[in-house]
């Protein structure tokens, strides 16, 4: 297993995580960019945004939207960011919303 996300999903891999359920794993960004940074992944593989059919990105969003909700004050103005792609600079090859608050 060479993708790095799979394997904190497995928990074959160290990772913060902040929610997850049977669908769906929040963990904080290892890098982050803001002070708050999660990533939102789906449970099941996809190499990118293309590849995910519209019931994930539904999933997703409604993940992405309670996440925020919950943050409160916190995440009021936030940015969500998905990279399709390596030259969209895309790194990580499992498909993963950003959520950037806190700046
Ligand atoms: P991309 O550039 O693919 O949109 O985003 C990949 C993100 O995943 C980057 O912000 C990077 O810091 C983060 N990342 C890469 N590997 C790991 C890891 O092993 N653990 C965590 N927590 N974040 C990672
Ligand atoms: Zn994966």
């Amino acid at each position: 297993m060479n993708c790095m996300f799979c394997r904190i999903i497995l928990g074959e891999a160290p990772a913060k995580v902040y929610y997850q359920d049977d669908d769906v794993i929040v963990f904080f960004d290892r890098a982050p960019l803001t002070p708050i940074h999660l990533l939102v992944c789906p449970k099941t593989h996809y190499n990118n945004f293309m590849d995910a059919p519209q019931e994930v990105h539904q999933m997703l969003v409604r993940t992405v939207k309670r996440v925020i909700t919950e943050l409160g004050e916190k995440a009021k103005d936030f940015r969500i960011m998905i990279n399709n792609g390596p030259r969209s600079g895309q790194t990580v090859f499992h498909l993963h919303y950003h959520i950037m608050a806190g700046k």
